[in-house]
């Protein structure tokens, strides 16, 4: 049996912290007291949050009475407890707003590898809205207005805790750490490409039937169907595009993509497969439609198809890299595979390399690991000083994924130049193992 995985509450005293315990822990298990500092009896327990089960930690239990020193309060057994749990919630109390002494316990958590949920507690009927935005600024995720007395926030604070508990799942079964399951559901991939790139014999061939419509009474509907499949037992939905089924049956001069098409695909799909023509190499199209996926965030994959009939690969390879790699200034590096719909050569390595591809575009990295990379990136390469001014660059943090972005707090951020920023960008992607997937960067100025 896995042990479970380990969340501890962390904040300082009186925001809610043995409130939110016991409403995790169901049962009246920690003293609730108006007195900040009262002892408890009991500090751990099992937790069960729509179905979400593991191990509540509440550090309230280690709280001193001396509470005019962090150190008195964030003890060794509280900082035990955060090293050792899979996820820590950090508790602030909104309607209070954010207190030094929160930025005292977020400066710390900061500095640890346990990733941090920010739950802005007493936030029950909207109040303290105010607090919670001010709470962005403790350089975390985006906060989860709550009410631990009321019980508002629970669905927000499960889908919180998910990706992280999930986590913690996958890094007892295999060692693997850091990813927000990739596995977890169907990967969802579109094949996109000028007419006659040969989309519908690459999806003929992965289907390995002759499911897709080709004939003409096809395309009447612009509808997008979805088509399910398996590759190597892992489950593949297909985003099927209008163009797909609509067989170039009137030579399209303009040989336009199919802006429809493209919006469907970017809509649906994780994962963005470009389909060129080899016999053609990269136009101008291609680079436009690469561009408005990248754009939209999505993990976006080069195929290079009609590899059979291709003719000096090698110039053709090295040309298709160098025009990606000039036109595509944002994303250096997009993975360029060389495939043949009619031979099938190429196609599991496509698969697989959509499966890798959404894992990057998946992945969280913990604040710990980003900043220990930060202060060497700023260390090696500092800001620079406009106007004699120094922007001074404090913190970074990963907001979201899917796809990965990440928020840089710091003074003067709005003067920072947009090649340092790109310097940071291509930094995170190289560093950090997210390859060639869309890496946002929001600058924030704390207040
Ligand atoms: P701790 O010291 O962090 O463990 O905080 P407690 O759980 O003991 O709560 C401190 C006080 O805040 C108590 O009076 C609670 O009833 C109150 N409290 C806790 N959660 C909420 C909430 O969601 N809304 C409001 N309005 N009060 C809360
Ligand atoms: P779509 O318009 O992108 O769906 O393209 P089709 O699948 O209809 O293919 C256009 C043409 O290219 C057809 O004549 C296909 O037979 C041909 N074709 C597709 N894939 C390959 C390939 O890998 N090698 C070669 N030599 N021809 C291909």
């Amino acid at each position: 049996m896995a042990k479970l995985p380990t969340v501890a509450i962390v904040g300082r005293p009186n925001v809610g912290k043995s409130t939110l315990f016991n409403r995790l822990v169901g049962k009246k298990l920690a003293l609730v007291d108006d007195r900040p500092g009262v002892t408890r009896d009991r500090r751990e327990g099992d937790a069960t949050l729509i179905g979400l089960e593991f191990r509540v930690i509440d550090t309230a239990g280690f709280e001193t009475d001396d509470p005019q020193t962090l150190p008195g309060r964030m003890r060794a057994q509280t900082e035990a407890a955060v090293i050792q749990a899979d996820v820590a919630l950090f508790l602030i109390d909104s309607r209070a707003g954010v207190t030094p002494l929160d930025e005292e316990i977020a400066q710390w958590l900061r500095n640890g590898d346990t990733p941090v949920i920010v739950l802005a507690n007493k936030a029950e009927g909207r109040a303290g809205e105010s607090g919670v935005i001010e709470a962005f600024a403790l350089g975390f995720a985006e906060p989860v207005p709550f009410s631990a007395e009321h019980g508002e926030g629970l669905a927000d604070l499960f889908d919180a805790l998910l990706p992280h508990i999930e986590a913690a799942t996958i890094e007892e079964d295999e060692d693997e750490f850091d990813e927000a399951d990739p596995e977890a559901g169907p990967l969802k991939l579109a094949i996109v490409g000028r007419p006659n790139a040969g989309k519908s014999t690459l999806v003929n061939k992965f289907l390995n039937e002759e499911r897709m419509i080709t004939g003409p009474e096809a395309g009447i509907t612009r509808d997008s169907i979805s088509i399910d499949w398996e590759h190597k037992g892992r489950a593949v939905r297909l985003i099927d595009t209008a163009g797909l089924r609509r067989k170039a049956k009137v030579e399209d001069k303009l040989e336009r993509l199919s802006a429809a098409d493209t919006r469907h695909a970017i809509d649906f799909a994780e994962v963005v497969v470009l389909l060129l023509d080899a016999t053609r190499g990269l136009e101008a199209q291609d680079l436009r439609i690469a561009d408005q996926v990248l754009q939209e965030g999505r993990a976006l994959i080069i195929a290079l198809n009609k590899w059979d009939v291709a003719d000096n690969p090698p110039a053709l390879f090295q040309g298709v890299r160098t025009a990606l790699d000039e036109g595509l200034a944002q994303v250096k590096g997009l993975p360029v595979l060389t495939v043949s719909a009619f031979t099938g050569r190429g196609l599991d390595q496509l698969i697989e390399a959509a499966f890798e591809t959404r894992a990057a575009w998946s992945k969280r990295v913990t604040t710990g690991q980003l900043n220990r990379w930060f202060e060497k990136a700023v260390e090696l390469n500092p800001p620079p000083a406009p106007g004699g001014k120094r922007i001074k660059l404090r913190y970074l943090t990963q907001a979201r994924v899917r796809p990965p972005s990440f928020v840089l707090f710091g003074t003067r951020v709005d003067q920072l130049p947009e090649s340092y920023r790109r310097y940071l960008v291509n930094g995170i992607r190289r560093d950090l193992g997210f390859g060639a997937v869309p890496v946002r960067l929001t600058l924030r100025a704390p207040k």
